[in-house]
């Protein structure tokens, strides 16, 4: 349940209000806007007047939220999210593009990539030190290794980064050595992990699940907010239909659904939606013109040989005109990418 206050409440109303509903065993969520002022109202409210609560004259107006998530949802909380990623800010005014290879294969890789796609326009290097592989014959990824490496470029050249975490025992090396956790696609459902993400308050990164809808995805975020994180950035890349030309399709309505449905910023995976390089900046396109506040893109100084998804990462120089022509877009939908 959500209550509109009008503009003119006080904060001795406000604090009134929120004790009545206190004792009567609610939680509440205050969200001050720039013209809203609005206590949403959490836990079972199917028994509760709500028409007695128009006796407060300070009172607009009082709704009954359908959807199962609360803290996630945009009437809960009009104004947009914006999660800031040690100095990046993601769900601004500004388009965020994140770059890096796939996976951490060595130091010197991530120190020739590092550099170029900062230049290019990178704000923060992606990088996976735990990579989820389809075969258990397949490269799994550097591990904790992978993380430092990705630490000393951080230091190095002053971007953050972003790598993706597996297992819960890991937590301790991403809390030290990365800005932003990401929560991939196959771990959208672990809901022991997102417990234990809602308890930090570094950013989180969750990927839509591979066959999952919009409202299981929002569930889970709505699991990280409900711990107490409120930093969550969604990243659609692409679900399973019956299309095998992409690996996956890309859901580019999921972008105006989830910008009604939630305040939380949503960037956009093209490399794993796509599938194929070639795809790439069509994709980021058109993501950007649908209104995603970033991208996340695979870049690879020599694609050929690429520990994991050569045939998805753009060269270096490819990925720099693909940041060119989507700031053209940004411009085009009244956005900047800076
Ligand atoms: C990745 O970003 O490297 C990755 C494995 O993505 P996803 O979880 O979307 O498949
Ligand atoms: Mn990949």
């Amino acid at each position: 349940m959500i209550i509109k206050l009008k503009n003119s409440v006080s904060e001795e109303q406000v604090s009134r209000l929120k004790s009545k509903l206190l004792n009567q065993g609610f939680e509440l969520h205050e969200s001050i806007g720039e013209s809203t002022h609005i206590i949403g109202v959490i836990g079972d409210t199917t028994s509760f007047d709500i028409n007695s609560l128009y006796a407060y004259e300070f009172i607009d107006t009082v709704l009954r939220v359908q959807e199962p998530f609360k803290k996630v949802n945009r009437k809960f909380k009009p104004d947009n999210t914006i999660v800031d990623v040690s100095g990046v800010e993601i769900g601004g005014k500004n388009i965020v593009i994140i770059g890096g290879p796939c996976a951490v294969e060595s130091q010197e890789q991530i120190d020739e990539i590092t550099p170029l796609v900062k230049e290019a326009g990178a704000k923060i290097l992606r990088g996976g030190a735990y990579k989820p592989r389809t075969s258990p014959y397949a490269f799994q990824g550097l591990g904790v290794e992978g993380l430092e490496i990705l630490e000393n470029a951080k230091k190095k050249y002053g971007i953050p980064v972003v790598s993706e975490i597996m297992s819960l025992e890991d937590l301790p090396y991403f809390l030290e050595k990365v800005d932003l956790i990401q929560v991939g696609a196959r771990n959208m459902q672990n809901f022991n992990l997102l417990k234990e993400l809602g308890k930090i308050d570094k950013p989180i990164l969750l990927k839509r699940g591979l066959a999952n809808t919009i409202e299981e995805w929002l569930m889970s975020a709505e699991y990280i907010l409900a711990g107490g994180n409120s930093n969550v950035i969604l990243c659609e890349r692409g679900i399973r239909t019956y299309e095998t030309s992409t690996r996956n399709t890309l859901d580019i309505s999921s972008i105006p659904v989830i910008k009604k449905l939630t305040h939380l910023p949503i960037i956009i995976d093209p490399s794993h939606a796509a599938g194929r390089w070639e795809y790439v900046e069509s994709l980021s396109k058109a993501a950007i013109a649908a209104g995603a506040d970033g991208l996340i893109i695979e870049v690879h100084q020599n694609p050929e040989l690429a520990l994991s998804d050569g045939q998805q990462s753009l060269k270096p120089l490819r990925f720099k005109n693909l940041v060119d022509s989507c700031k053209r877009i940004a411009l085009a939908v009244d956005r900047t990418l800076e």
